[in-house]
């Protein structure tokens, strides 16, 4: 296998669990003789811990699992985003969403994310409508224009090393949301920029972000980022086969250790719990 420079890319929201401890197995597996990176996901300072990114941190070291020195923490990256916001805005593919969560009345989940399906009602905004929603202190967030980001980029692919060649679906997904009300950044932009800028050449991750993948082709398209290889892998599920919940205290690495799972036992167990087709 060639080395690779991969990463981890935890949020430090809550304890990791079985499923991280794969994920974070997984991507040290594939790094061969490369460079494994963590990169901290502290964006949302609303629900991030310090005691939580000091538990990434036992958890990992508990794993065997080594890590470049320094960590990346997006919380210090913030003018790292911005600059790849500016380039988005100068090609004009960027608009304001004044809309609440309740106002998206078409709030089907989008099947990767934590965003509700957008049906794209402030993109149909003016600019003297939106300047005047602007001037009155309404809050916004702002959205990429998939059209727009179309029409820039031509048809995009990309290449998942389990599931193949991906065609990207621009018709039938939402507009990403760059930047956030309560936050200058995303997930999306945040995530893209990091790993053109650190380098890496291979994203692992669950397959619960396969979805998220298209929207990070288009952003390296426009944002002349190379395209990294992807290989999205399983879900670990629980002992019948069902999703983790996140918030489901007893499968915490913590609480596995405290009971005296070995680490070598740890990650058997979430190898043995896949979920088929994930
Ligand atoms: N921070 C994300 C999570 O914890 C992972 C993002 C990624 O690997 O791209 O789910």
């Amino acid at each position: 296998m060639a080395a690779e420079t991969v990463r981890f890319a935890p949020s430090p929201t809550g304890w990791l669990h079985l499923g991280h401890a794969y994920s974070a197995w997984f991507a040290d597996q594939r790094r061969a003789n490369g460079k494994f990176l963590l990169r901290i996901e502290d964006i949302d300072s609303a629900r991030t811990r310090p005691e939580y990114v000091q538990g990434i941190f036992e958890d990992l070291s508990w794993l065997g699992i080594q890590w470049e020195d320094p960590p990346i923490f997006q919380s210090s990256r913030t003018s790292a985003y911005l600059s790849s916001l500016d380039q988005l805005k100068d090609l004009e593919v960027v608009y304001p969403c004044f809309c609440s969560r309740a106002e998206i009345s078409n709030a089907l989940r989008a099947p990767h994310s934590t965003e509700p399906h957008y049906p794209g009602t402030c993109r149909k905004l003016t600019t003297s409508e939106s300047d005047a929603k602007i001037a009155s202190g309404a809050p916004y967030a702002l959205r990429l224009d998939l059209t727009r980001a179309e029409a820039r980029t031509g048809p995009l692919e990309w290449a998942d090393r389990r599931r193949g060649l991906q065609v990207i679906p621009f018709s039938a997904l939402s507009d990403p949301v760059l930047s956030r009300k309560d936050a200058p950044t995303s997930y999306h932009l945040s995530s893209v920029t990091d790993d053109a800028e650190t380098g890496v050449s291979l994203v692992t991750r669950g397959s619960e972000l396969f979805e998220s993948t298209h929207i990070h082709r288009i952003l390296q398209a426009l944002l002349g980022f190379p395209t990294p290889e992807y290989e999205h892998h399983p879900l670990v599920g629980d002992a019948h086969g069902n999703r983790l919940a996140k918030r489901d205290s007893s499968i915490s690495l913590r609480s596995l250790r405290e009971a005296g799972i070995s680490p070598t036992e740890v990650i058997a167990r979430a190898r043995g719990q896949l979920i088929d087709g994930s």
